[in-house]
């Protein structure tokens, strides 16, 4: 029976159906094939943390594939030759794939390419000449791109960036560092957000800049994979630019009006991660309740203690609630308005009610639920990093509080 009462529009349905085909031949048979690299990571880090080159060509494999199918662009404005569908669809495929993969077949993550690894809205504004040379490679999938905008000194209040773009001729030398930038080890280019005029900066009213800067371009740093949770490897580096050059087709939008963009991949991140929340919650409720049907102890089997269902009832109602409140922001958005405070409301929910199904999914499977063997601890580690990654729990309700207090009481 439907426990929504929201039915998805025909385009979405198909989508969501043909991922599921997607998902067993392209990803799920992958990682079956490869279990040996992608399930060991002594296999798939190297000594310096990054992946090895076999686990990077399987990603690749995978964007590839997902772009041929027509899925990889689905975040990609039509204008830019991408699907150009709205946050419905994007919340409809992306929760699916969650639902389906969650961090176990973690390939399925880059089925849809988003603000962090690959083309999306955040790059509506290209100049021409960069949309000719810098956006195909990424649009079939065989390049990447990473988002450039928290530093060492600049986390929630990105404004306090110091990275700076001074002018050079008809281009621009940038200067400064960055951290937590997701994919920066392996992307092609980084979409790096840098202060271009200091006293509008200062006074917060513009002054930052956007730039699709190529990572190959000398001065252009790794520092190093930035390690979490206990892992040998990781997605996110630290950056540095020494002096690197600008050329003018890669300022992105307009001058001084950089955090705008910066906005959009940070929206686009609070509903994937809104997305991957419930799906990956769903996944671990419906796995809790396998196991407790078949492990006993006492006599019958676990789900008859209600000290091991009620926890799952609890999370059943607040992915359901979270659910609702997705599909909610995602018609507010499509509808055009800016749903600052619902956005804010999804996610803060959504994520903490992710982390809790799993922690929760975690206690009902005993010691198994800590092995590494059912991907439990690690899509809990996913969902407990996203409750800070985009805008952590405390900033969202900052910015509903805020909202709220200058008027927005509509609940
Ligand atoms: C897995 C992961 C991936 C990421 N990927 C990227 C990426 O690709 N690109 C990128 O640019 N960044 C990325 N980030 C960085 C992310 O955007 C920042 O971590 C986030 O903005 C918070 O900044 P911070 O970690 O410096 O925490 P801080 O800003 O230092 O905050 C520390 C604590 O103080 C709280 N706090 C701060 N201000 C207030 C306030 N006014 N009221 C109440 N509490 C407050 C915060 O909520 C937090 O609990 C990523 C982070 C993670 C965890």
């Amino acid at each position: 029976m439907p426990a929504i009462a929201y039915q998805y529009p025909d385009e979405v349905r198909a989508i969501r159906e043909g991922l599921d085909r997607f998902l067993k031949t392209e990803v799920i048979a992958r990682h079956e094939r490869h279990a040996a690299l992608l399930d060991n990571e002594r296999n798939l880090f190297t000594d310096d943390g990054r992946y090895h080159p076999d686990a990077l060509a399987l990603i690749s494999e995978v964007r590839i594939a997902a772009a041929r199918a027509g899925y990889y662009t689905m975040c990609v404005p039509a204008d830019l030759g991408g699907q150009g569908l709205g946050n419905v669809a994007w919340f409809g495929a992306w929760e699916r794939i969650f639902h389906t993969c969650a961090d176990h077949y973690w390939l399925g993550h880059y089925v849809l390419s988003h603000w962090a690894f690959g083309p999306s809205a955040v790059l509506r504004q290209l100049t021409p000449q960069a949309r000719e040379t810098l956006l195909p490679g990424m649009m079939s999938g065989h390049e990447s791109m990473c988002f450039g905008m928290s530093e060492p000194g600049a986390g929630s209040d990105a404004m306090m960036m110091k990275t700076r773009a001074v002018p050079d001729g008809d281009g621009w030398r940038l200067s400064g560092s960055k951290i937590w930038t997701t994919n920066s080890p392996y992307a092609d280019y980084c979409i790096v957000f840098a202060i271009t005029d200091p006293e509008r900066a200062a006074q917060r009213r513009g002054g930052i800049s956007a730039f699709l800067v190529p990572t190959r371009s000398p001065g252009f740093v790794v520092e190093r994979v930035i390690r979490m949770w206990g892992s040998v490897g990781g997605n996110e580096a630290e950056l540095r630019f020494d002096n690197v050059r600008v050329e003018p087709h890669q300022l992105v939008g307009r001058l001084n009006e950089g955090f705008s963009i910066a906005m959009i991949g940070v929206n686009l991140g609070r509903l994937y991660n809104s997305a991957r929340s419930v799906g990956t919650g769903r996944w671990a409720i419906e796995k809790a309740l396998e196991y407790s049907k078949i492990r006993e102890a006492f006599g019958g089997p676990i789900a008859e203690y209600q000290g091991v269902t009620f926890p799952l009832a609890e999370s059943a109602m607040q992915i359901h609630a979270a659910h609702l409140m997705c599909l909610n922001a995602a018609q507010l958005l499509d509808s055009g308005l800016p749903a600052r405070k619902e956005v804010s409301m999804m996610k803060a929910f959504a994520t903490q009610a992710g982390a809790l199904a799993l922690d929760r999914a975690i206690q009902v499977h005993g010691a198994i639920g800590m092995t590494n063997e059912l991907g439990l601890t690690e899509a809990y580690k996913s969902l407990r990093k996203v409750n800070i990654a985009d805008g952590s729990n405390e900033i969202l309700r900052r910015t509903i509080a805020k909202e709220m207090l200058s008027g927005d009481i509509d609940l």
